[in-house]
């Protein structure tokens, strides 16, 4: 199941795939207008977008610029011109895929899937782990040496990027963006804490630190302790 953001001015089609989409157990939600699928796709943790390109306040390519500014979610267009010009710009300005109108839930349906499984970002196999550090993004239970970990949402959420990106230092606007949906940074203190909050979780702390390692300037970087 993922987490589909629908934007899509008729009325009639939106209510129409969106509950072809749920039925084929994804959660989704919409939005009417571009201004509005924006704010949704930057506030909502959201898996991928479908994006109709004929919208009444914003051009469709505009929206997807703009989200693609912010953020790396994937993007299928939904276009009701054939035109190959269109669908080109459409991919160049980063949509991952793109379905032409009229076109069948169970077409669309089979584009989100391959675009989710490109990505891996569907159905992640078992836990990822780290030394001794367990995370489960499909139960989102996390251990420690076989102890569970009681984290909050967003400290879950941030051990998992982490994770997922172990030994790379990942700077804290893009963690900002990622795990806050905040692209815009200014509240880097909020990063801080939350990597305090981790490591008195983790049994480390800045000066001792085993997993997570500041990298002045830079980063962040969660590595093995043991390697
Ligand atoms: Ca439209």
């Amino acid at each position: 199941m993922a987490s589909i953001l629908l934007i899509e001015d008729d009325q009639r089609i939106r209510e129409a795939l969106a509950r072809a989409l749920a039925q084929r157990g994804h959660d989704v939600r919409s939005s009417a207008s571009g201004l509005a699928g924006v704010e949704d796709a930057l506030a909502e943790a959201v898996d991928l977008v479908v994006l109709d390109l004929g919208l009444p306040d914003l051009d469709g390519l505009d929206v997807l610029k703009m989200i693609r500014s912010v953020s790396p979610v994937p993007v299928v267009i939904a276009t009701a011109r054939d035109e190959e010009a269109e669908i080109v710009r459409a991919l160049d300005a980063g949509a991952d895929d793109y379905v032409v109108k009229p076109f069948s839930s169970d077409q669309l349906d089979a584009r989100i899937r391959a675009v989710l499984r490109r990505l891996g970002t569907e159905e992640e196999s078992g836990p990822i782990v780290v030394g001794d550090l367990s995370i489960d993004p499909q139960s989102r239970d996390a251990s420690l040496a076989g102890k569970p970990l009681e984290l909050s949402r967003r400290e879950f959420d941030l051990l998992l990027f982490l994770a997922r990106r172990a030994g790379a230092v990942v700077g804290k606007r893009e963690i900002l963006a990622e795990v806050w949906r905040q692209p815009y940074g200014g509240a880097d203190k909020t990063v801080d804490v939350h990597i305090s909050w981790l490591r008195r979780k983790l049994g480390e702390s800045a000066a001792e630190p085993r997993f997570l390692h500041t990298v002045r300037g830079v980063g962040i970087k969660l590595v093995d302790p043991g390697s």
